[in-house]
């Protein structure tokens, strides 16, 4: 076989797609959040970003630096092995302390991402319940759904944030079979949010487990920031919160929180716990201050969503197709790969503004989108200039505007 060309064709394909997928070459400057240097070689210029998932800027929130500091200088690089050699830090204790209190669990568990926290969580305790059925709901993220194929066990689907389609499919099954529930309380595409209540009941009934993926809500969400659960007042009916330190904590990492036996079931049987050096300390740290900054400050929160209704209003007063969503997500919809990925590119050339496309396999075809992330540090003058470019590259590329309502 001729490995090269096969690997060439493989581009190809994409490429004529629209799906091949560049990345932009960032520089983050902090304390000057949204602005970035873009690279290209030696030469980089001023660029604002549109579209982090550092949603409030915690990434350069100066408690969230000295912490990391501070246990830098103290601690120094590495954690320097697995939690069970030697790589327990007493900044993982702290964080995984400071976790379950925040989501009013008996225990947490620190995993290298959320990704890897989803993956192993999953995969581990669909593997060690006998028998177990997981019923994961369509829009589900990828981390879930591999950590459900790598389970073994039967998996079925329910249609999106749909309670009652998920009562029908239990009903079907053993009542005597273990089973799990997966679902994610805001789906970061279309920016929805779970029915989170009215999926416990359904739980509760037929005794499942429910593990939920707050991602893209922790820190923005509830009174402590622990999520939609908590603004709901449903944690405590959640076996299994899970959350990422990347996103609106600004670092890296993620967790799962739930009761001390089902959280020590994973840290004792998940390989994707056990096998791979811990976080560096500093970064536990850092996560650390984060959560608690925002265990008690509301400001971030409150401006966060100022932002983003302002940006929403802004955006259907000039005719531009905002796609529905309830929280602080604002898709814009396209509707094609090609054209997607080419207003993204004359947004960066034309007006230095950094929107990534969302394309296939992300989003369905034909629903392709630029999703914009409007932090609290995006001003008016910030938003009036994204409308300004928006408009003439709506206009430019003759792409469809807002349905009359
Ligand atoms: C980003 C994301 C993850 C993975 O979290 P990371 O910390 O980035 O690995 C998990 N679930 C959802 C819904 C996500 O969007």
């Amino acid at each position: 076989m001729d490995y090269e060309s096969f690997f060439n064709t493989k581009i190809t394909a994409l490429q004529e797609e629209g799906r091949y997928r560049i990345f932009a070459d960032l520089e983050r400057r902090a304390g000057a959040f949204p602005r970035a240097s873009k690279y290209q070689g030696e030469d980089s210029q001023d660029v604002t970003v549109w579209c982090s998932n550092d949603y409030l800027g915690m990434g350069q929130h100066p408690k969230v630096l000295n912490a990391m500091l501070e246990a830098l200088g103290r601690c120094g690089a590495g954690a320097g092995g697995t939690r069970n050699i030697s790589g327990t830090n007493h900044q993982h204790v702290l964080l995984e302390e400071e976790l379950a209190d925040l989501h009013a669990k008996e225990a947490a568990l620190l995993f290298t991402s959320g990704y890897v926290s989803n993956d192993t969580s999953l995969s581990t305790l669909g593997k060690i319940l006998p028998n177990c059925v997981i019923l994961s709901d369509a829009l589900n993220h990828a981390s879930m759904i591999e950590g459900i194929r790598r389970s073994g066990a039967q998996k079925r689907i329910w249609k999106h944030n749909d309670p009652e389609d998920l009562d029908q499919q239990l009903s079907e099954l053993d009542p005597n079979c273990p089973k799990i529930i997966a679902f994610e309380s805001v789906y970061s595409m279309d920016g929805d949010v779970a029915p989170i209540s009215d999926i416990c009941d359904v739980a509760e009934k037929h005794n499942a487990l429910t593990y939920l993926d707050e991602v893209h809500a922790v820190g923005m969400y509830g009174a402590r920031g622990a999520g939609i659960a908590e603004r709901d007042g449903q944690m405590h009916r959640l076996s299994v919160i899970q959350g990422t330190l990347g996103k609106a904590y600004g670092v890296v990492g993620g967790y799962i929180t739930g009761s001390s036996a089902l959280v020590d079931c994973v840290r004792s049987y998940g390989s994707g716990f056990i096998f791979t050096t811990s976080l560096p300390p500093a970064i536990a740290a850092g996560a650390r201050a984060s959560i608690r900054h925002l265990k008690e400050s509301n400001s971030e929160r409150e401006r966060h969503q100022e932002r983003a209704a302002t940006l929403k209003k802004l955006l259907t007063e000039a005719g531009l197709p905002v796609m529905p969503s309830q929280c602080h997500i604002v898709p814009l919809l396209v509707g094609d790969a090609v054209l997607c990925r080419k207003a993204s590119d004359d947004l960066m050339e034309g007006f230095k503004i950094y929107v990534q496309p969302i394309n296939y396999p992300t989003v369905p075809r034909g629903t392709e989108r630029l999703r914009l992330t409007p932090t609290p540090f995006h001003s008016d003058d910030d938003m009036a200039y994204l409308i300004k470019a928006l408009t003439h590259i709506w206009k430019d590329l003759s792409l469809p505007l807002a349905q009359a309502a």
